[in-house]
């Protein structure tokens, strides 16, 4: 078992790192990971994760949705509804904040194709990238998009996007830092970086503790706040401009977490909590059970 043993903090580089949380992966192998926080930032992760060459079997599920794209049970129902929704969601959002109705977009990590073949759609030149080969087949079959694999960075030029986006994907980049780098490489100047992350200070996470479902150890090695984000961003040289809510999120990651901690009826209970979730966080976007960044470029920051 080849794992990854993190010394010091990969947010700000801090020696003391302590345990934090004991979690189970409750949905592909019943292993338990440890989560460790930084005693100087704050900062979250996961300890000892699987390296490159063992990640795969954690994500070898044939229902891992974002992958598999199946329409199987109440809870993928509940899943794609929201996936439809989000879609209108996401492109206004990049429209707004770009103050302009097209642009060049770069998506990340981008499953089986849906957002940008819906931004294609609006008239967005796109480009698309995806690690899982699978999910490639996917796309070019259903939507007729070429998506790249996660190597081929250099097929871009520099400052070529006006928008990068990362739906749910960052936290899952083992290569953190140097993600950011090719990132703002390819990212114009005035360009935007659009990241949606799961919140680890979010109401349902700190309802279900150890049994919240966005854990997701080992595939999600990065657990971040808003201020860690925010961290990250200086560290990069951008700066975050906006933190939206996310609040159907908090539906579906309470029924996953309620089914992981056995409830009863935890479909029913699941979607009480989402809704007890958007009840208690009216006002305090910071308790969205996930979170969307804009960033831009900070001043002269670079770093
Ligand atoms: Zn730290």
């Amino acid at each position: 078992m080849n794992r990854i043993t993190l010394k010091s903090c990969p947010l700000c580089s801090a020696a003391q790192v302590e345990p934090a949380l004991t979690c189970m992966d409750h949905y592909v192998s019943g292993e338990t990971f440890r989560l460790f926080r930084c005693r100087e930032c704050g900062f979250v992760f996961t300890q000892d994760f699987p390296d490159e060459t063992e990640i795969g079997r954690y994500y070898d599920t044939p229902d891992y949705i974002s992958h598999s794209d199946s329409r199987r049970g109440v809870v993928n129902t509940l899943y794609h509804w929201v996936r439809a929704v989000r879609l209108g969601q996401k492109a206004r959002l990049l429209e707004r904040e770009l103050h302009r109705k097209r642009g060049t977009l770069l998506d990340i990590g981008t499953g089986t194709g849906y957002f940008p073949h819906f931004m294609k759609l609006r008239g967005w030149r796109v480009e698309a990238m995806e690690k899982d080969a699978r999910s490639r087949a996917f796309a070019r079959a259903r939507f007729g998009l070429e998506v790249r694999p996660d190597d081929a960075w250099d097929k871009w030029a520099e400052g070529q996007f006006d928008v990068v986006t990362l739906w749910h994907v960052m936290e899952h980049l083992q290569h953190l830092d140097e993600a950011w780098t090719r990132i703002s490489h390819l990212t114009a100047m005035d360009g935007l970086l659009v990241v949606a992350v799961p919140n680890r200070l979010s109401w349902d996470a700190r309802r279900y503790g150890a049994h919240w479902a966005a854990w997701d150890v080992p595939r999600h090695l990065w657990h971040f706040a808003p201020q860690d984000m925010e961290r990250l961003a200086r560290k990069h040289g951008w700066r975050v401009d906006a933190v939206l809510p996310m609040p159907l999120d908090a539906y579906y990651v309470s029924i996953m977490s309620e089914r992981y901690r056995h409830a009863k009826w935890p479909v029913a209970k699941g979607m009480l909590a989402g809704l007890r979730a958007a009840l208690c966080t009216v006002g305090k976007p910071e308790g969205s059970s996930s979170l969307t960044y804009v960033m831009r470029r900070g001043d002269g920051n670079v770093g």
